[in-house]
């Protein structure tokens, strides 16, 4: 791109901090010890970008990653990353044969799903590394109790002729983000009892992985070989029930940054974005702030989604827009000097007054999870923190690169 930076171009961008990913992955990697950690990225390491977590999380000592996705799983292998690689969700149709012969992990719940990665397996002329999943009471995926011998029988009949090799047993947990809840003892049992009739069976598993983010944190009970965080790797809280990421010890590793587009002053009684749900009392300075719900905001976030502005936080005002929002600058110490091309902070990792995603869930009503996932592909990723990134590689101007934080004067860099 010739000239000007590439941030020049765009409305509004997700910085990453990849050091933040190594460090939680650590923290994870020292709480599952002595069972290894699988850094779940799917849904583009949800949100922050696959490869470069990726890099980032095996840097921190993750030695697996777990995607939902097949092309995920692949995109991984294209970018040059060859840790094992679990996938746990395809269906027939889809072209597993070229995951297959990429390497990467698959998972089946029943006799047919282990014959389609057998004859996949046969196609791509190597043997499937298989995990099978158990239900155990999530009611998703996963073999139900009836089920589980035949899937077990037929992922022995697939070993023995070559084509499946036996790599894990695994499930999920429902309510994990309720430490004591008694669904976990339950779904304990039935895991064990699941293993167990898979050995009588004959069949042995290099791993067998139970622990979402929620049970690695508050049960080493629910470790067994491998552990399967996902949340926390991010640095968000994986239920109040848990603890505050920052109870948790945990850093938020994404921000969503922009710059005001317009500052102007409005007479009172002025109605504010479509519907007018907000409505100036006096006369008052608004702020247009150029994200909307097509670039992840949710609409949900209108009239309480938290930002920072103007030296000071305050709320969303009226509703959220496609594009766009606007936000009421009155009270704010920097209100007076606000101008257009100031920044503009949605959420951070909360250590210098940022609101955390974490705050935009509980202020939208979901959880971090989904605030940080539908965080649109409009916004370009950028990273700072080395962790993982190529020694030679330096920031560049494409927005989809690991390198050093380039911010001007320390600032956030936008
Ligand atoms: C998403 C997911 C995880 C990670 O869950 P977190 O709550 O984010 O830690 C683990 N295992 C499976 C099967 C998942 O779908």
């Amino acid at each position: 791109m010739s000239g000007g930076r590439w941030h020049e171009h765009w409305t509004g961008q997700v910085v990453v901090d990849l050091d933040a990913i190594a460090a939680n992955a650590a923290l994870l990697v020292e709480r599952a010890a002595p069972a290894a950690v699988m850094a779940v990225v799917k849904a583009d390491a949800y949100g922050h970008g696959l490869v470069p977590v990726a890099r980032a999380a095996l840097a921190g000592g993750a030695t697996w990653l777990g995607v939902a996705q097949l092309a995920e799983a692949l995109a991984l292998r294209a970018g040059g990353v060859d840790a094992p690689v679990l996938c746990w969700l395809w269906a027939p149709g889809q072209d597993v044969a070229a995951a297959v012969a990429a390497g990467v992990d698959l998972s089946a719940s029943s006799a047919d799903a282990v014959e389609v990665l057998a004859d996949a397996a046969r196609a791509a002329g190597r043997p499937v590394r298989l995990h099978l999943e158990a239900e155990t009471g999530m009611g998703r995926g996963g073999a139900t109790a009836a089920g589980w011998p035949d899937a077990v029988r037929a992922a022995l009949r697939a070993r023995a002729d070559g084509t499946a090799e036996l790599v894990g047993a695994w499930s999920h947990l429902a309510r994990a983000d309720e430490p004591g809840h008694p669904s976990l003892a339950r779904q304990r049992e039935a895991f064990e009892r699941a293993l167990e009739v898979a050995e009588d069976l004959g069949a042995t598993f290099a791993v067998r992985h139970l622990a979402n983010s929620a049970a690695v944190l508050t049960d080493p009970g629910l470790r067994y070989d491998l552990v399967r965080p996902g949340i926390a790797l991010y640095g968000l809280s994986p239920g109040d029930g848990v603890g505050s990421s920052e109870q948790l010890g945990l850093r938020p590793a994404m921000s969503v940054r922009t710059r005001l587009a317009l500052v102007k002053d409005v007479e009172a009684g002025q109605g504010v974005s479509y519907g007018h749900t907000y409505t100036t009392d006096r006369p008052t300075r608004l702020a247009l702030v150029p994200l909307g719900y097509a670039d992840g905001v949710p609409r949900a976030a209108s009239g309480v989604g938290p930002v920072v502005v103007a030296g000071g936080r305050t709320t969303v005002a009226g509703r959220v827009c496609m594009d766009q929002f606007v936000v009421d600058l009155s009270g704010l110490p920097g209100a007076e000097r606000a101008a257009a091309g100031d920044l503009v902070e949605l959420f951070g990792d909360g250590a210098l007054g940022a609101p955390t995603a974490d705050d935009w869930a509980r202020a939208c009503g979901t959880i971090g999870y989904e605030v940080v996932a539908r965080v649109s592909a409009r916004l370009p990723r950028r990273y700072t923190g080395s962790a993982g990134a190529p020694a030679t590689d330096d920031d560049q101007d494409t927005g989809q690169t690991t390198g050093h934080e380039t911010s001007e004067q320390g600032g956030p860099g936008l």
